[in-house]
């Protein structure tokens, strides 16, 4: 890098540094434990605090819901090196993201991709500024793993399309404004040559969810019906029946943010220093010490391993199917966390009362097992990387 350049990167990690100490309210820089804490966007937005508020509109202003996506579509138009610092800067203070949706981590990318002018105008600034929530209508009852075998239809009608089917597991549909969807255009061809990717508005006529209830008491997802409604052909992104090409771009931008490995207001070995205390310097309890000090080996390498492939990417080279790697190692990596911090916990994380946080932990270990479920299974996720990655024979 030109000394020049560097330069240039210097006063932007300061003027940075400057203006998040400056307007990150505090209570914006405290983890996130669970789905209020998250400011979702929508036709009728819901904020759950006032500095969640002005946290999401000055960082809305500035482009930084979006940071990498150009001014004239909401974002600021940052460079890769850019970007790297401002999520540097946040992380050092902990913030926030002001705006989490599917809208910016699966359909944006998507749009960008394979939109039309019209539609990138329409949506995406819209998704910048928290204006629509969208949710993702990929699943069916006989439609998981094996995705493309979707058999929600949907029939050319002239000017319009006329789509009939279910959907399952379609998270916070009962929230969502909007669904992008993928839907059967032609029957009779092979099962991953038929497939369009569609945009609905779940106000229209025909569309209706049903709550799904879990184990941990929410209902975070939908049963989601098609029944005879009516879809602009404006709304078709890219070319009819080849929406499986946009379908797997989408996925590996999913798999990219589901693998994430969060971070927490306790790292794993002060939370078990916490429970079990120490015996001189050491934890007292020597199995969980080896366990522990292994995750925290794997957790740096993870990253190192995330930070390699960030940089190749910013020389150019998109993660493709190596997304598959980092969704299955990050997801297993935190069901690992949270089994740990389960046997360290002992009683206390047995009970789901009010007086022990609501029984934050054990519903979050449990949370973690939808990880390596949502976005494609692990197993799935292997089958990807021995076939794409490793080049192994399919038998
Ligand atoms: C929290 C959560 C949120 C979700 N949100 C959404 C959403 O918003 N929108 C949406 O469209 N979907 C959503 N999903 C659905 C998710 O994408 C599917 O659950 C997932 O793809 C698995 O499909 P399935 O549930 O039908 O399981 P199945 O495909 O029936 O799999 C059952 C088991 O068989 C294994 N298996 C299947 N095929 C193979 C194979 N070829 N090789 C090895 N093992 C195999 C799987 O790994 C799994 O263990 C969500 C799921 C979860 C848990």
């Amino acid at each position: 890098m030109s000394t020049a350049t560097q330069t240039n990167v210097d006063s932007f990690r300061t003027e940075t540094r400057d203006w998040l100490e400056a307007n990150c309210p505090q209570s914006m820089r405290t983890p996130v434990k669970d789905f209020k804490d998250y400011f979702w966007g929508g036709v009728n937005p819901t904020f759950h605090s006032e500095d969640q508020k002005i946290w999401f509109e000055r960082m809305k202003d500035k482009g930084w819901t979006v940071p990498r996506w150009p001014t004239e579509l909401g974002g600021a138009g940052l460079s890769k090196v850019e970007y790297k610092v401002l999520k540097e800067e946040m992380d050092k203070l902990g913030c926030r993201t002001p705006l989490f949706s599917f809208g910016i981590h699966m359909l944006g990318p998507a749009l960008l991709g394979f939109g039309n002018d019209e539609q990138k105008m329409k949506h995406l600034p819209a998704i910048a500024k928290g204006e629509v929530w969208w949710c993702q209508g990929y699943s069916e009852p006989g439609a998981g793993s094996d995705l493309a075998n979707i058999q929600t239809s949907a029939e050319d009608k002239g000017d319009h399309y006329l789509v009939n089917g279910q959907k399952v597991w379609t998270s916070y549909a009962d929230y969502a404004d909007k669904i992008f969807c993928l839907v059967r255009t032609d029957k009779n061809a092979p099962k991953h040559s038929g497939i369009s990717f569609l945009l609905i508005d779940m106000k229209a006529e025909g569309v209706s969810t049903r709550p799904i209830k879990l184990i941990s008491g929410s209902s975070p997802f939908c049963e989601t019906f098609f029944d005879n409604v009516k879809v602009p052909k404006e709304n078709l992104v890219g070319v009819e029946n080849e929406g499986w090409t946009i379908a797997k771009y989408l996925l590996t931008h999913e798999r990219s943010m589901i693998g994430n490995v969060a971070k927490m207001d306790k790292t794993l070995d002060e939370y078990a220093v916490e429970s079990i205390g120490l015996e001189g310097d050491l934890l007292a309890d020597p199995v969980n010490r080896i366990k522990t000090a292994q995750w925290l080996i794997d957790e740096a390498a993870f990253n190192f391993t995330l930070e390699r492939a960030m940089d190749e990417a910013k020389a150019g080279t998109p993660p493709g199917a190596k997304s598959s790697f980092f969704k299955y190692y990050g997801t297993e990596m935190n069901k690992r966390r949270f089994e740990l911090m389960m046997s360290t916990g002992g009683f206390d994380n047995l009970v789901w009362g009010e007086e022990y946080d609501e029984g934050k932990t054990p519903r979050d270990f449990c949370r973690t097992k939808a990880n390596s479920i949502e976005g494609g299974t692990s197993e799935v996720q292997l089958n990807i990387i021995s076939k794409h990655i490793l080049g192994l024979p399919k038998k």
